[in-house]
């Protein structure tokens, strides 16, 4: 008989702490770094989330990452190991990066949102994904604004829709734009692309290869944009 996943306990954090401004700001101390950004979320409260998820997933990677890859939330397995990008999304989205030739220690990764928003499948005991609402994104920017202050990237990447339309405005649409740099504030360099679990559940084996190859080609005007001698230059794109 198949075992069942054990499901995962909350993780307890020292104190939690409700905002009166109903975003994270005031749990964002001047000068802090990462680590203190990372300790700080643990007890957030700001939105109703952190009651569906395990435990806050705060962003990972260096402080000096010229890439920052910024998904919609974590998965089931990100909320479950508290770490972004380690499920199945991670293990293609890491594939992916070296194809692109891009070095993951030059990559910061997160998520607009820190907490796993899920609802219970019909049958089973699956937690499905459900996407965040305007008023959870906006609670939880604050952090985003802290990482983005902190990494300073070079090249900032959405991944997916949620992000994009969340960093780069509702109207924005990857479908069209992927694989664009933009103009924007957040960097001198941004760019969206998909998200990796749309690769994962494309239809067949052939469109899983199309789209991962199309990933990969995004991936790699990022790649080129780092290695060109003149990078401030955004026609490179
Ligand atoms: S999703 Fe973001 S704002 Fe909401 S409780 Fe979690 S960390 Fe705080």
């Amino acid at each position: 008989m198949a075992r069942q996943k054990k499901k995962p306990e909350k993780v307890k954090s020292a104190s939690s702490v409700v905002t009166r401004s109903g975003t994270a700001s005031e749990l964002i101390t001047p000068h802090a770094t990462l680590d203190d950004l990372k300790v700080a979320a643990r007890s957030c409260r700001a939105c109703d989330l952190w009651k569906l998820g395990t435990q806050t997933v705060f962003g990972e990677g260096s402080a000096k990452a010229r890439i920052m890859l910024i998904g919609e939330q974590p998965g089931d397995q990100e909320d479950r190991m508290g770490r972004p990008f380690v499920g199945p999304a991670g293990r293609l989205l890491d594939l992916a990066l070296t194809a692109a030739g891009i070095d993951r220690s030059e990559v910061y990764v997160t998520n607009v949102v820190k907490h796993f928003k899920w609802s219970p499948a019909e049958r089973g005991k699956r937690r499905i994904h459900k996407k965040p609402r305007y008023s959870e994104i906006r609670a939880c920017r604050p952090w985003l604004d802290a990482e983005l202050e902190i990494v300073k990237p070079r090249v900032l990447v959405c991944l997916g829709a949620s992000s994009a339309q969340s960093l780069l405005g509702r109207d924005f649409r990857v479908t069209q734009r992927r694989g664009q740099f933009v103009d924007s504030t957040l960097a001198p360099y941004v760019m969206a692309t998909v998200h990796p679990s749309s690769i994962l559940r494309a239809q067949d084996e052939d469109s899983r290869h199309v789209q991962m190859e199309a990933f990969i080609s995004d991936l790699k005007k990022v790649a080129e944009l780092l290695r060109s001698p003149s990078p401030k230059d955004k026609r490179a794109a």
